[in-house]
């Protein structure tokens, strides 16, 4: 294989010869200085190979010097392993050398820490998260180097193992190398791979190879001169070579385009370098000319990009006999953009500046790109793919089964639960972050696997607003809770007119349908729904819209009506007042609030007093027999010291069944000590149950359950 980055430096002083013609002595100086760190980290470590260990970092910061990569970069290539491998803290890199370079070693650390866990995701995916995960392209640049070497020494490694790095190349390192437009290090990758993946197939593919190069020579050297000479007759200049395929795109058509060996080997194919783009063209007429085009086969590269800078005349003739030619034609700088990519930022774009960033750097490469492009008169949303790879305002996560899910940056699991499923975001109840519980405002993380616990019959919380970022989760959880509250106060409204009109020995049936519509329009109600919910949220009072709606002045008020009752379930629009904190068997009140329908207070509550100012917003409710649910109640215990009291507390109020939501040591004297503790019960009778037990418990002098 001859790569042009081949050839990596043997010996430190080599690579520093080469370092010279292109970076500052003293930046020279601080590479030799990560050369010693790394040589002495790796002490006693070997290769595969028998070498010493610094022989890979040394090659692998050999093929960025190839690339022209910057001080810094090369720093890291050299120390790539030694937190991996050697366990040197990131933050000692930082205080030997600098933050930059400690980074980019973390960054690459970092990637295969992620490969490794997770070998069995999605390829694409994979390519994505990778590059997303690299704030630093140098980062990538480093991994891809890594890569390169460890491939072009891949035949040390055990048969398994060979074929898993081989596998992972091909699918992932190859493709990333391909989105940076790195061309020369694609075909590398490929043919490495390949070998090593399929060492029978690539040896049957080469020998074939070898046996019709022989058939071929004549009708290349025959095709070469024809092109040259019609050129030159057309007083073009332009360089001619023929295009050998590689084995694995020969191995790749056969397999995806189903096509024979002798199909793919019977095509000839040549490149022609110009000097500037009309140039391009005028080669184009000229081959033309001379021989005739394959219809549908044309495509203007100049005129439309690839997206990753690509830039190129494909066409293909038939020659004589009718055999197929397929011809490339570009400038010098085309070609150097389709071998290189990015890294050609690096190599001849060096000495314009620099001191210019890695980040900058990639940043020009794309803004190259989209000038291409623009010039090319085409939208921009050609490159979006490639600047939210380098440049992500994205996290990547996983679900427990490995798929992975693009989120915005500072998503949390709420958004991550919308993106999979509305259901599982409507139902969802705790989230596990890397199988530990998280809170559901958690900022996401790339890397990171997400599991959703859900609950059937669960709801969404209105408090998820504060922290959803997409407009999926934000649109979905309004959506629900509007239509989960109004179907409530709908409910509620319904509940209420009855019970009003039952006192009066009516019932909605008895009301005449005109009497209906007309206290509907006299209230600017659309319809009877609508109407409902103005009661049931408590924007209207039931008894007035009752006697308008049988027109009679001797409905009773509220406090004379048979109470509503309460059951628990009514959800948002029924709720229950923070300050007394009523369960159920407490006397208690309805407080109707405007737009947020009723608020259940105890009758002994503090906050009465006033409230008893406006009796028409009271009504008289009970509780209804069958309330399944929890209510929070507050305790206030006084407790001689004994040591683990709280958690002895607690434990006892678990043994019956009482959730403790929060348990805190308010008050603490040389005697005594005061434990708030908020739990919830189902009511009057299991608190009994539950203070009772509390009672056999040593050092309890006082339990009191507090309304504020
Ligand atoms: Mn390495």
């Amino acid at each position: 294989m001859n790569g042009p980055f081949d050839a990596p430096s043997q010996s430190f002083d080599d690579l520093s010869i080469q370092l010279h013609t292109y970076l500052e002595p003293e930046q020279v100086e601080a590479v030799h200085r990560a050369y010693c760190f790394a040589e002495n980290a790796h002490e006693g470590q070997t290769r595969r190979s028998g070498e010493p260990y610094i022989s890979h970092p040394l090659a692998v910061a050999g093929i960025l010097a190839n690339m022209h990569m910057d001080h810094q970069c090369l720093m890291a290539a050299l120390l790539h392993d030694v937190i991996e491998d050697t366990g040197v803290p990131k933050h000692i890199l930082g205080r030997e050398f600098d933050e930059e370079v400690a980074e980019l070693v973390d960054g690459v650390s970092k990637l295969k820490n992620i490969f490794q866990s997770r070998a069995e995701a999605q390829a694409e995916n994979f390519q994505k998260m990778t590059l997303a995960m690299s704030r630093d392209i140098r980062v990538i640049l480093v991994k891809l180097a890594d890569r390169l070497h460890n491939m072009r020494t891949i035949s040390y490694l055990p048969a398994e193992k060979r074929k898993r790095i081989a596998k992972e190349t091909l699918e992932i390192y190859a493709p990333i190398a391909s989105r940076l437009g790195m061309n020369d290090i694609r075909i590398e990758f490929e043919e490495l791979g390949f070998r090593a993946m399929h060492p029978l197939r690539s040896s049957m593919i080469e020998k074939a190879v070898k046996r019709a190069r022989g058939n071929r020579k004549e009708v290349v050297a025959n095709i070469l001169e024809t092109i040259r000479a019609a050129l030159e007759r057309d007083n073009i200049e332009a360089e001619v070579f023929g295009r050998e395929k590689h084995l694995y795109s020969i191995y790749d058509k056969m397999r995806t385009k189903h096509k024979s060996f002798s199909e793919i080997m019977d095509v000839y194919a040549f490149r022609i370098i110009v000097d500037d783009v009309d140039t391009c063209y005028r080669v184009l007429g000229a081959v033309h000319n001379l021989y005739k085009p394959v219809a549908g086969r044309f495509k203007d590269y100049i005129a439309i990009p690839k997206a990753n800078g690509y830039q190129s005349l494909h066409t293909t003739l038939f020659g004589m006999h009718g055999i197929p030619i397929e011809i490339q034609i570009r400038t010098r700088i085309m070609d150097m953009v389709a071998n290189n990519g990015i890294a050609g930022h690096w190599l001849y774009k060096a000495s314009d500046d620099s001191a210019s960033g890695s980040h900058k750097r990639a940043r020009e490469w794309m803004q190259d790109l989209l000038e291409i492009q623009q010039s090319a008169g085409n939208s921009l949303e050609f490159i979006e793919n490639v600047k939210i790879d380098l440049f992500p305002d994205e996290v990547y996560v996983f679900t427990p089964r490995g798929d992975i899910y693009d989120m915005p940056q500072g998503a949390t699991p709420i958004d991550f639960a919308y993106a999979v499923h509305t259901d599982i975001g409507n139902t969802c109840v705790a989230c596990r972050i890397d199988r530990r519980l998280a809170p559901l405002s958690a900022t996401l993380e790339s890397g990171q696997t997400v599991e959703i616990i859900t609950a059937p019959g669960a709801q969404p919380n209105p408090a998820w607003l504060g922290f959803a970022v997409t407009g999926k989760a934000r649109s979905s959880i309004r959506h629900t809770l509007k239509n989960q509250q109004r179907s409530e106060s709908i409910n509620l409204g319904r509940r209420l007119l009855e019970r009003t009109l039952k006192s009066q020995n009516q019932s909605l049936e008895d009301i005449p349908a005109d009497r209906l519509s007309a206290v509907l329009s006299e209230r600017n109600y659309s319809d009877f729904n609508a109407l409902l919910e103005g009661i049931g949220l408590g924007n209207q009072m039931a008894y007035v819209i009752a006697r308008q709606l049988i027109s009679d002045d001797e409905v009773e008020t509220p406090d004379k009506q048979k109470p509503l009752a309460i059951k628990g379930t009514e959800g948002l629009v029924v709720t229950y007042a923070r300050c007394c904190k009523p369960i159920p068997g407490d006397p208690i009140i309805g407080h109707i609030s405007a737009g947020r329908g009723i608020v259940i207070h105890t009758e002994t509550c503090r906050n009465m007093t006033e409230l008893r100012e406006k009796p028409e917003e009271l009504m008289t409710v009970q509780w209804d027999p069958k309330v399944n649910q929890e209510f929070s109640v507050e305790l206030r215990i006084n407790v001689e010291h004994e040591k683990g009291i709280v958690a002895v507390l607690a434990s006892t109020a678990t043994a019956v069944d009482a959730n403790i939501e929060r348990i805190s040591l308010v008050e603490k004297d040389a005697r005594l000590s005061t434990v708030n503790m908020v739990l919830t019960v189902k009511d009057r009778v299991h608190l009994a149950r539950v203070i009772k037990r509390l009672r056999t418990q040593k050092g309890i002098t006082r339990i009191v359950r507090t309304k504020n």
